[in-house]
């Protein structure tokens, strides 16, 4: 009993908690297996791997702040015939994110455009990165107290460390001249050292109406587009249409029942 909490106080010393929770019911199964003492070894030190591999995306997909996960694997590439399955499988395996490249996701509202940058930021929190999501609006409001509070370099510094950055609704609304620059110096600091995924509903040639600026717009186009996976999505909005086929399946059922 006495060895029993000495290990247990080395088990927490060393920090293997997930050691301590297996070495009894693995011990008893190697014993009535006559499993030899290096595999016993093993089986608790895969254990104890793979529980700190989970924590430590969910650790990476907490610290992401998504407003709503979304699995590339609930998306729908039927709906959208002009987003091959096949690239956007490809970037999630992440080579854009090696070379701070950036992913630009452009489309009217409702095609599923916040679903795919979800769903290609969630496969880079399981592939261990540092990432954030962020409506961009959201982002423009820290950028701006954080100037308020003379901390705005050390707040650029922080997202500098990312891997990823995710701007969400770029063109919605337009941006105040301090918020524009604010934006353009963050991407500029960023450039060819962290991925951005931007998504956004306004043609490139609109960028003016938003960020105001003409040269620095033109500017801020040229960094975000330079290497850039550019996927358009056309059609109608995905719920609008699933409402319309659902309706007209339940007319299609009243008719023939009455
Ligand atoms: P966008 O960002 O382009 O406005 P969203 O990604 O927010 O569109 O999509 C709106 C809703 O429709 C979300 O709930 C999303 O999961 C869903 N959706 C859109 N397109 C698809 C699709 N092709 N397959 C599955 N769900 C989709
Ligand atoms: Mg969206």
């Amino acid at each position: 009993m006495q060895h029993q909490a000495l290990l247990e106080n080395y088990l927490r010393q060393l920090r293997l908690p997930t050691f301590a929770t297996n070495y009894q019911s693995f011990s008893q199964d190697a014993a009535r297996t006559d499993l030899p003492y290096e595999r016993f070894l093993l089986a608790l030190c895969e254990a104890e791997v793979a529980s700190r591999e989970a924590h430590r995306v969910e650790r990476a997909i907490a610290q992401a702040k998504f407003p709503v996960i979304k699995e590339l694997s609930t998306f729908d590439f039927s709906a959208t015939p002009n987003i091959p399955k096949q690239r956007v499988l490809e970037l999630a395996q992440g080579g854009y994110l090696a070379k701070a490249e950036t992913v630009i996701l452009i489309g009217n509202p409702g095609l599923g455009k916040t679903h795919i940058a979800t769903g290609l930021a969630l496969a880079a929190c399981k592939q261990g990165k540092r990432v954030r999501f962020y409506g961009v609006m959201s982002l423009v409001n820290d950028l701006l107290s954080a100037q308020k509070d003379l901390r705005l370099s050390r707040f650029m510094a922080h997202i500098g460390k990312l891997d990823l950055l995710v701007l969400d609704e770029v063109g919605f609304i337009p941006f105040g001249k301090d918020s524009a620059q604010l934006l353009f110096q963050l991407c500029s600091d960023l450039y060819e050292r962290v991925s951005i995924i931007v998504t956004t509903n306004l043609r490139f040639g609109d960028w003016n109406s938003i960020f105001g600026d003409e040269r620095m717009t033109a500017a801020l186009l040229d960094r975000l587009t330079h290497k850039a996976s550019i996927l358009e999505f056309v059609g109608e909005s995905y719920r609008f249409r699933q409402r319309l086929q659902a309706e007209q399946q339940g007319t299609e059922t009243k008719a023939a029942t009455s």
